[in-house]
């Protein structure tokens, strides 16, 4: 049956998880905010974010394997990976985390006016000048693979997947063994993925990201 999809369009799973990591990059980098956003805006993508948690606590990888920008950069420039730094990942990814919660009300606090009315994050002026930050942003994702390793932004600095584990110790549900082994990884070229298979317990995850 497996054999039979992969032959009906003649590609590989991982190279069609490619093809829809990429069209999430390009995607997620249209609406990657240039400007502070007002309150609809931060509740439409607060309501969004929590979804995307909500679907990790439920045991989806599809956040990580698919959806997320960072992750997919990562996995195509993945053959130039050398981790030639090592950080402190239980710190980094507490700084990363602080900064996510208090950029925009410090940024309220220093302007203002901009709380007071919303605009779009949707940029649909194409000239690439206006596009410099996503650029830059991509091109940071993509160079952190050759001093980080694989994965290494996800490793050391993204807290997505540690609010996962502390929501999952909060909800009752499979034990973390039952769920770790009801969860598909990813199809992906070898290794670890930072998939929400190495949330299951901060201390699986530790494990699993120092391989
Ligand atoms: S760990 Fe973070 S950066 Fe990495 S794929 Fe998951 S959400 Fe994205």
């Amino acid at each position: 049956m497996k054999r039979t999809a992969e032959l009906s369009d003649g590609l590989s799973p991982e190279r069609r998880r490619r093809l829809v990591q990429v069209l999430f990059i390009f995607v997620n980098l249209a609406l990657v905010e240039t400007h502070l956003p007002g309150p609809l805006w931060l509740a439409v993508g607060g309501i969004f974010w929590l979804a995307l948690v909500g679907i990790t606590v439920a045991g989806s990888g599809l956040v990580c394997g698919t959806m997320c920008w960072i992750g997919a950069i990562q996995d195509i420039f993945e053959p130039f990976a050398r981790p030639r730094i090592r950080l402190d990942a239980r710190f980094g990814r507490a700084v990363v985390l602080a900064l996510l919660l208090l950029w925009m009300p410090l940024g309220w606090l220093v302007m203002p006016e901009l709380a007071a009315h919303d605009v779009t994050p949707i940029d649909l002026n194409l000239a690439w000048e206006r596009h410099a930050f996503q650029f830059g942003l991509a091109a940071l994702a993509a160079t952190s693979v050759m001093f980080l390793g694989k994965r290494g932004l996800c490793r050391y600095l993204c807290p997505f997947n540690s609010v996962v584990a502390q929501i999952r110790k909060l909800v009752p549900r499979k034990t973390p063994r039952a769920v770790a082994s009801s969860i598909a990884c990813p199809p992906h070229s070898g290794g670890c993925s930072g998939c929400s298979r190495i949330a299951v317990t901060s201390a699986t995850h530790e494990r699993l990201s120092l391989i």
